[in-house]
């Protein structure tokens, strides 16, 4: 069962060959069973999917399913809030809070019929490339458990790269759900920033972060992007734009699509057999009718700098209320309030928050806001143009998603710039807002490289379209690692 499409799962569902119960089960097993080599989720909520299961199934006996994907199970990164459920972000200083309402993800999940599995392990608030800063540990590849999964939605990615979910939320501020879905080897997409509600989203860098979908397949992607998307008002980044299906133009014929590649994109830190495995994807595309171009983002090299000004800014501020007073972490026996709010975030929080936390606080500091934050903000901009003036050209921008093929645990943990340097191909994205997706497009050492997909703005049912067409070519994406199969 495990390693059936959704719309195979569905279809299973309505003709009765399984329950949503003895899915769920199957699912809970298959964690039970190799969730210790992999560290993927950080709770399991067993009695809740059980619950759901039960209720999705008396929905599907009577003929009233909510939608296409009642009664199948999901995993949710767990800095989506859960009502009652603990939701930790990956830190020590929210081990304790259990959210009081859901997310707004969280509830769509719910109308829809989706059953949750449980919460997935992260990079601590979500900063990380490599899900090592986990207050739970780190994560594991399953394609080789000596290498990272990526991050900061390592857990989303490795459990449904393992089977161990038919389908994750991810999260995605400089890439968290693009990099970790290419190291794991499976098809993740972030959405236009504002088209998924953010409300209950625990918030990291609030300009930039965007939730989305991480799957087998750009088709289970785009039914499970159904699923997410939608106006909320207790967002006052949602967009309010009417309802799209994004699974209308998968089976679009992509002849005479434009291609666009940058070679800013294939610049001398890219590992050459990853560029061979992205080389040889774009081929595909060529073979299926597609024309390529030269497309130039002249101002890329910048996006990393700006990145790591305006998001530990952002974060700074947004990371203020971890104070030890009202929720999360609290120090044992303050002295005074000084000592409660220095002593509740110097041991609730881990290493890398605090060097963003001290970045952004003086990135924001009176005397340097301008040389560092608006600086930052106008390279903001000139990115934002680059992608405009791409797209006047070409319908997509294709190239790799990371530099280098997942890399061993502990390898750039004392080190971190070079870890930054790991975003180089996807932080440019979020900076201007555009979606993107990274889609399995081969191995280097029996590690998975993924293939990044760029559109324009409310591209995504187009870029689904371009990913499912290479994936009814080539079978990447069906791949399992066998110690999971
Ligand atoms: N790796 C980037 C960072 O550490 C991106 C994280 C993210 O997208 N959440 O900030």
């Amino acid at each position: 069962m495990h390693t059936k499409s959704l719309t195979e799962l569905s279809q299973g569902l309505r003709n009765r060959e399984f329950s949503s119960v003895e899915l769920t089960q199957h699912f809970l097993d298959r964690i039970k069973r190799y969730d210790g080599q992999l560290n993927s989720f950080i709770t399991v909520t067993e009695e809740v999917a059980l619950a759901q299961a039960k209720a999705a199934d008396e929905l599907l006996q009577a003929g009233n399913p909510s939608s296409p994907l009642t009664g199948i199970p999901l995993a949710h990164k767990d800095i989506f809030c859960t009502n009652g459920i603990k939701t930790s972000c990956g830190s020590k200083m929210l081990d304790n809070f259990v959210a009081p309402y859901d997310a707004h993800v969280v509830s769509k999940g719910q109308a829809a019929g989706l059953v949750m599995l449980g919460k997935t392990n992260m990079d601590e608030f979500a900063m990380g490339s490599s899900n090592e800063t986990s207050y739970f540990g780190a994560v594991k590849n399953p394609w080789d458990v000596q290498a990272v999964p990526g991050g900061s939605s390592g857990g989303s990615a490795a459990a449904v790269a393992a089977r161990l979910a038919p389908m994750a939320t991810g999260t995605d501020t400089g890439g968290s759900i693009r990099q970790p879905a290419a190291l794991c080897g499976i098809t993740g997409l972030k959405p236009t920033y504002g088209l998924v509600s953010r409300f209950g989203m625990i918030a990291f860098a609030s300009s930039l972060d965007q939730g989305g979908p991480m799957a087998a397949s750009a088709e289970d992607a785009a039914l499970m992007l159904n699923a997410m998307v939608g106006f909320d008002p207790r967002d006052s980044t949602s967009l309010e734009r009417e309802a799209e299906d994004y699974t209308a133009q998968l089976n679009n014929s992509i002849e005479g699509l434009k291609i666009g590649v940058p070679s800013a994109f294939f610049s001398e830190g890219l590992d050459p057999r990853v560029a061979a495995v992205v080389e040889a994807a774009i081929k595909e595309y060529e073979a299926a009718g597609a024309t390529v171009q030269d497309v130039t983002l002249p101002n890329n090299h910048l996006s990393v700098p700006a990145y790591y000004i305006i998001a530990p800014a952002e974060c700074s501020s947004n990371l203020a209320r971890y104070d030890g007073v009202r929720f999360g972490y609290r120090c044992d026996k303050p002295k005074d309030l000084i000592d409660l709010y220095k002593r509740s975030r110097a041991e609730g929080f881990g290493s890398e928050v605090k060097r963003r936390i001290m970045v952004g606080t003086y990135a924001l500091s009176a005397g340097y806001y301008d040389a560092y934050y608006l600086k930052a903000q106008q390279i903001r901009r000139l990115i934002s143009e680059d992608f405009k003036q791409a797209f006047s050209e070409v319908d997509v921008i294709m190239g790799p998603v990371s530099p280098t093929p997942a890399f061993n645990l502990g390898e750039k943990t004392d080190d971190p710039v070079t870890m930054y340097l790991s975003d180089i191909y996807t932080i440019s994205i979020n900076l201007a807002g555009v979606p993107a997706m990274s889609i399995p497009a081969g191995f280097v050492d029996n590690r998975p490289v993924g293939l990044q997909l760029i559109g324009n703005y409310f591209s995504e049912a187009k870029l689904l379209n371009i990913a499912h067409q290479y994936q009814q070519r080539t079978d990447w994406h069906a791949k399992v690692p066998a110690a999971f199969a």
